[in-house]
């Protein structure tokens, strides 16, 4: 594949550009270096075989309109998006633009490329969230059929995108392939999500803050997986297709919690506080905070033979890991104005 990505500087999209480039797949890299970005990750890329970065919004159609035709990509893996949810309900603004606005542009441009290849097909994938499909109660789980039920303002504007590439496929022809998946974790993930904020937390002994009661459940998928999922549904899926990617991991916030704290007990045994457990803190909970999350990857597993490498409990161990061996790449983001302060509606960040 001759690959354009976009949101290549995020936490999932690095780890997608740092795959495809290590298995040999030109890569265009396509970010706005939003605050999302981390100058760190860019760098981490920079030595890549094969590999090149434009600073670009997906919205800015002549540009993107240039950079396709001078790069010439058979597929284009969509991943630029404002991604966190508490954000969206602070300001939703920009999740229209970008989610919504910005993918009806990337659309455009990519139509306008395909239609100047003739011959050979382009191939977009739209990268999604099993948000779009609302929450579950206690029991079943999301698959390729589940109707669309948007609690948040993010997910809302990332099924109004899933729709957006939908008809573009269905309507102009583009080679269009979909996915929704579960929550991700891994390195080099912003610290306003969950994960990295409990890692932080339990570090700096800092409360560690949980929604509600931590009852809510989520489906945990390690970032590296999806990136292998990713490019499996970029290479062999079929276009028009959705592909509900997930981990078979579910646990409740609480527990996950629990877990990363017995493995900074196991890094960092001698603290003024305890066990790291000890940190925990119950916040108010977030508005229209969805209950459960579950997804059924018989269809990819499958169609594609993907399944997910990462045991959870390995996965974590190896994430808190990498926080606590790269304490400068937190500096950096907190050089660029992150505190870890509260966003608005509830007290401490943690969302997931
Ligand atoms: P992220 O916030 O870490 O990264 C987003 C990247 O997109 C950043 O590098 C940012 O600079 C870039 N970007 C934002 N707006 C842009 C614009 N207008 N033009 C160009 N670039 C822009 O997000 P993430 O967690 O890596 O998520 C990546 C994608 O995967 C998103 O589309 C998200 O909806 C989806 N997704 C995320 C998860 C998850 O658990 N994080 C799960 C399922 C799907």
């Amino acid at each position: 594949m001759r690959l354009v990505i976009t949101g290549g500087a995020g936490f999932i999209g690095s780890a997608v550009v740092e795959l495809a480039a290590t298995r040999g797949h030109p890569v265009l890299n396509i970010d706005a270096l939003t605050y999302a970005a981390n100058p760190d990750t860019l760098s981490t890329l920079a030595s890549l075989p094969n590999y090149t970065f434009l600073q670009a919004e997906i919205g800015d159609s002549p540009t993107i309109t240039k950079a396709l035709d001078q790069f010439a990509p058979d597929t284009i893996i969509h991943l630029a998006a404002e991604s966190h949810v508490d954000r969206s309900i602070d300001g939703p603004s920009p999740f229209i633009d970008t989610n919504i606005v910005g993918t009806f542009r990337l659309l455009e441009a990519t139509r306008a490329h395909a239609a100047s290849r003739r011959a050979s097909e382009v191939r977009f994938l739209h990268v999604s969230t099993d948000e779009v499909f609302g929450s579950l109660g206690p029991t079943g789980s999301f698959d390729e059929t589940s109707p669309y039920r948007p609690n948040s303002p993010y997910s809302a504007s990332k099924a109004a995108s899933d729709m957006l590439v939908r008809a573009w496929g269905e309507t102009y022809g583009l080679a269009v392939l979909i996915s929704n998946c579960s929550n991700n974790y891994g390195p080099r993930q912003y610290p306003e999500k969950l994960i990295p904020t409990v890692i932080e937390a339990a570090r700096q002994g800092r409360p560690i803050p949980i929604y509600g009661q931590g009852t809510q459940i989520r489906d945990w998928l390690h970032v590296d997986d999806h990136a292998d999922a990713l490019l499996r549904i970029a290479a062999d899926g079929q276009p028009g297709e959705t592909y509900a990617v997930g981990g078979r991991a579910e646990r409740t916030n609480l527990d996950l919690v629990r877990t990363l704290c017995a493995i900074m007990d196991e890094r960092c045994p001698d603290t003024d506080w305890g066990r790291h457990e000890n940190l925990i803190t119950f916040v108010k909970d977030r508005p229209g905070h969805d209950q459960r999350y579950a997804v059924n990857t018989t269809k990819i597993e499958q169609a594609l033979g993907w399944t997910p490498k990462t045991a959870l409990r390995e996965g974590l161990a190896q994430t808190v890991d990498w926080y606590l061996g790269n304490p400068g790449w937190i500096d950096r983001v907190r050089a660029q104005g992150f505190t870890g302060e509260r966003l608005g509606h509830a007290d401490p960040v943690g969302a997931v």
